[in-house]
C-alpha cells in the first residue's frame, strides 16, 4: 500500500492533500507518511520476531527528532555517527541503552558524551580510536563497551560510493587484522568486549553479499571464543535496498532478509543488531515542489522547479533515480512531454533527471519526487544562500512542520565581519 497516492484527482499524504501543504507551507518542502515510517519498522522487527535483536535505525538516513520519536514510540533503538546524531536520539527518547555509536572518526568528546549516555555499544574502527575510547573511559571510571567493525571484504551496494565493506574502503578493521584488534582491547584496562560489527554498504539489492558477510562473521567469532573473549552481541548494519521505481532490480523484501538471517545466526547464541536506514525511511518522504518555468530550448524541453540539488543532492551525487508526478493527476487523456527536471542552482549537475517522459506540465504546477525519505533533507545544505526547506510529518489526516523554513536572517545571523572591516 501507498501512502502517497492519487485520490479525487490530486494526490495526497495519507489523507492530507499535498495541493493544501503547498499552501500553507511553501514549496519546497518534504513531506513524509508517519504510517509508511511505522508500517517499513514494522514490517522489519517482525521478521526478527522470536529472535533476540535489537533494530537500531541508522539515524543518518533521517535525523529528524519527530521522526525518530515515531521510530522510538515503536521500540527502535538508534545507530548514530555523531554527537550531534547521539543527542537528537538522546532528545527524540531513545535510551542510551539500544544506542550504538558508529563511523571511523569518533572525536573523544563525542566518546564521552556517548559514555555519559551509557550507550549499548562502541562500534570501533581502528585501534588509535580503540586507545582514545580507553582513555575517555578511564577518565570517566567506566568501562566502554566496544565491538569492532570488521571489514569482510565482500563488494555489495548499488554505487561505489556507498559501498564500504571491501578492503579498499575506510571502513573497519582489515580481515587479517581482526584477532589481533581484540587481542589488544582485551588488555585494556577500560574497554569490554561484547561483540562483532559489520556494515557492508547501502542499497544492497540481493541477498548473497549480506550471506557472505554472515559467513565470515560466524567463523571469525567462533575463533575470537576459542581465544578467550566473550563475544555477546553481532551487528550486521544496515544496507537492505528499496525499491525506487526505475528498472534496478528490485531489493529482496524484508521478511526475505531476516528469514536469512535468523537461519545463519541461529546456532550462533548472539544479540543480533541491525542499523537500518534507508529500508525504513526512503519510501516514508517526497519532496513537494512547484514549476517555476518551463523552457523550451532548441533539442530540451527543461522544467525549472523550485528545489534543487541543495535540498535533494542524490541525483548528483549518486546518479540516483527518483520517480516524479505531478500532483495534479493526469486526466485520461493527458499528453506528455519528455522534459530535463532542473533546479535553480548555477551548476549543471543541478539536475534531477534527463529526458524523462512526464505528463505535460505548466509553470505554477506542483510535482513530487518519491523516495526521499532518506538521505534527503539528512543531505540538505544551504548552498546557493537557499535556506534549508521545511519538513513536513503527516498522520492521518494531521500534519505539522516538523523542521521550519529559517530565515535569510537567521542565516545571516551566523556569519560577522572581522574588526577590521
Ligand atoms: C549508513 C549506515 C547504515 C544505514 O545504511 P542503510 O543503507 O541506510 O540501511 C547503517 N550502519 C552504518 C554503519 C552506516 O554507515
Amino acid at each position: 500500500m501507498r501512502h502517497f497516492d492519487f485520490k479525487d484527482g490530486e494526490m495526497f499524504a495519507e489523507n492530507v492533500a499535498l495541493r493544501e501543504i503547498a499552501q500553507d507551507v511553501g514549496t519546497p518542502c518534504y513531506v513524509y507518511s508517519t504510517a509508511t515510517f511505522e508500517r517499513h519498522y514494522n514490517v522489519f522487527a517482525d521478521s526478527f520476531k522470536g529472535i533476540d535483536a535489537l533494530v537500531a535505525y541508522s539515524v543518518k538516513a533521517n535525523s529528524n527528532i519527530a521522526v525518530l520519536a515515531t521510530l522510538a514510540k515503536l521500540g527502535a533503538g538508534a545507530d548514530v555517527v555523531s554527537g550531534g546524531e547521539l543527542a537528537r536520539a538522546l532528545t527524540a527518547g531513545i535510551p542510551g541503552s539500544k544506542i550504538v555509536f558508529s563511523g571511523v572518526g569518533k572525536t573523544g568528546d563525542e566518546m564521552r558524551a556517548a559514555l555519559r549516555a551509557g550507550i549499548r555499544v562502541f562500534n570501533v574502527e581502528s585501534l588509535p580510536e580503540l586507545y582514545v575510547l580507553n582513555d575517555a573511559a578511564k577518565e570517566l571510571g567506566v568501562k566502554a563497551p566496544v565491538a569492532f567493525r570488521v571489514n569482510p571484504d565482500v563488494s555489495a551496494g548499488g554505487h561505489e560510493k556507498i559501498s564500504t565493506g571491501k578492503k579498499e574502503n575506510k571502513f573497519g578493521i582489515a580481515w587479517s587484522q581482526a584477532e589481533m584488534a581484540y587481542a589488544e582491547a582485551a588488555k585494556l584496562s577500560h574497554i569490554n568486549i561484547v561483540g562483532v560489527d559489520v556494515h557492508i554498504g547501502s542499497q544492497i539489492d540481493e541477498l548473497a553479499p549480506f550471506e557472505a558477510a554472515i559467513a565470515k562473521c560466524k567463523d571469525l567469532i567462533s575463533r575470537l571464543r576459542a581465544q578467550g573473549h566473550e563475544i555477546k552481541s553481532f551487528d550486521i548494519g544496515g544496507g537492505l535496498g528499496i525499491p525506487y521505481g526505475d528498472n534496478s532490480k528490485t531489493p529482496p523484501p524484508p521478511a526475505e532478509y531476516g528469514a536469512l538471517v535468523k537461519r545463519l545466526t541461529a546456532d550462533m547464541d548472539v544479540q543480533m543488531i541491525f542499523e537500518p536506514g534507508r529500508m525504513i525511511a526512503g519510501n516514508a518522504g517526497v519532496l513537494l515542489s512547484k514549476v517555476l518555468y518551463v523552457k523550451k530550448g532548441e533539442d530540451r524541453s527543461f522544467l525549472i522547479v523550485d528545489a534543487a540539488m541543495n535540498d535533494l543532492i542524490r541525483p548528483a551525487l549518486y546518479e540516483a533515480y527518483h520517480e516524479i508526478e505531478p500532483v495534479k493527476a493526469p486526466g485520461s487523456a493527458y499528453s506528455e512531454s519528455t522534459y530535463d527536471v532542473v533546479g535553480p542552482i548555477c551548476e549543471s549537475g543541478d539536475t534531477f533527471t534527463k529526458s524523462r517522459d512526464l505528463p505535460e506540465m505548466e509553470a505554477g504546477d506542483l510535482l513530487v519526487m518519491h523516495s526521499v525519505g532518506a538521505y534527503g533533507a539528512a543531505q540538505a545544505s544551504q548552498y546557493n544562500t537557499r535556506p534549508l526547506i521545511p519538513e513536513v510529518l503527516v498522520k492521518g489526516e494531521l500534519y505539522e512542520v516538523i523542521r521550519e523554513r529559517p530565515t535569510i536572517a537567521e542565516i545571516l545571523s551566523h556569519e560577522h565581519l572581522p574588526s577590521w572591516l
